[in-house]
């Protein structure tokens, strides 16, 4: 499918996604850019890649060039990679927020908008790095591709093609809807986990209540262990779909603190009804 694959950024992400691409020949060769030594050896010893390169010598000949850094690096990563790209080589990425970068792209890349194929598979977990990386994370995912006005429809297909073949669905979205759509489905529950715990975390008897908190919490707040870097780019990447969410999100936390404070058992009843009503039907829905 493709002669040179180029990864940047060998976390979870970028080194399962490697990984796949090996497994099922996808590449005649596939090389990593890593910012630290030690992913880069990581990555060699696992076999993750074929080579860990800088980022100029790898871009040479490379015809498909996967960003998989958090948000904000990843326009540091174009600045230094435009130079060495052939226009022949499509760009990709897998990242979380899509308005934002493709407002940098056309501000600050405008002649890298043809080869760019904005794209995020829904795919991942609260471990990262390399040693996190594995096969197959992609299979039976959703991969979101945001196609620009800008890009070349055959190049769209392309990354279609990429995805489906280490086993995701692929499905196609305009940047805006994306961003909405996983600012409350993602981006929010994250949020709510890190303020959870750190509520908890604010109290004068934390050990107790942390030794004392059962499953449900530590269910409900598996997501709060996720890497601080990425989601604090996620935060100043996607602000104003979050902040809005979270309006939203207090507006109810409001509503259901006034319900319960009233003793009102069958207005208790109805909300908590309505919810469990709810994700049981959404839960329904995905494993149809
Ligand atoms: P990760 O495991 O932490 O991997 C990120 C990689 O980027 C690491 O290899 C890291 O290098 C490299 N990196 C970090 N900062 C960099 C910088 N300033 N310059 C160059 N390279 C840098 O993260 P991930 O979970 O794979 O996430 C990667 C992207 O995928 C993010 O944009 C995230 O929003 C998106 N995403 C994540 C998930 C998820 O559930 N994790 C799901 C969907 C999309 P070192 O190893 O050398 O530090």
């Amino acid at each position: 499918m493709f002669e040179k694959v180029v990864i940047v950024g060998i976390g979870l992400l970028g080194g399962s996604l490697a990984r796949d691409i090996k497994r099922h020949s996808l590449a005649a060769s596939i090389v990593g850019v890593s910012r630290s030594p030690k992913t880069a050896a990581n990555a060699l010893e696992l076999g993750v890649v074929d080579s860990v390169e800088p980022l100029t010598s790898a871009l040479d000949g490379a015809d498909l060039v996967v960003i998989a850094t958090p948000m904000q690096a990843m326009p540091t990563v174009l600045r230094d990679a435009a130079p060495h790209l052939s226009s022949n080589a499509i760009l990709t990425d897998v990242g979380s927020v899509k308005g934002d970068l493709y407002a940098r792209l056309k501000a600050e890349f405008p002649q890298l908008m043809a080869q760019f194929v904005l794209a995020h598979p829904i795919a991942g977990g609260e471990s990262s790095g390399v040693l996190a990386s594995r096969e197959s994370l992609f299979v039976d995912k959703n991969v979101i591709v945001t196609p620009t006005s800008e890009v070349a429809p055959s190049r769209v297909e392309k990354v279609h093609q990429l995805w489906q073949a280490v086993g995701a669905h692929t499905l196609e979205m305009s940047l805006a809807q994306h961003d909405a759509i996983f600012a409350r489905t993602s981006h929010l529950p994250h949020v709510v986990a890190f303020a959870l715990v750190n509520y908890l975390n604010a109290q004068p008897e934390r050990e107790q209540l942390f030794d004392m908190a059962a499953a449900g919490f530590y269910d409900f707040t598996r997501i709060a262990s996720s890497d601080a870097e990425m989601w604090r780019d996620i935060c100043v990447t996607n602000t104003a779909e979050i902040v809005d969410a979270l309006d939203g999100f207090i507006e109810q936390v409001t509503d259901i603190k006034q319900t319960i404070n009233s003793l009102e058992q069958s207005e208790i009843l109805d909300y908590f009804n309505a919810a469990k009503i709810a994700r049981d039907a959404g839960l329904d829905r995905k494993k149809r």
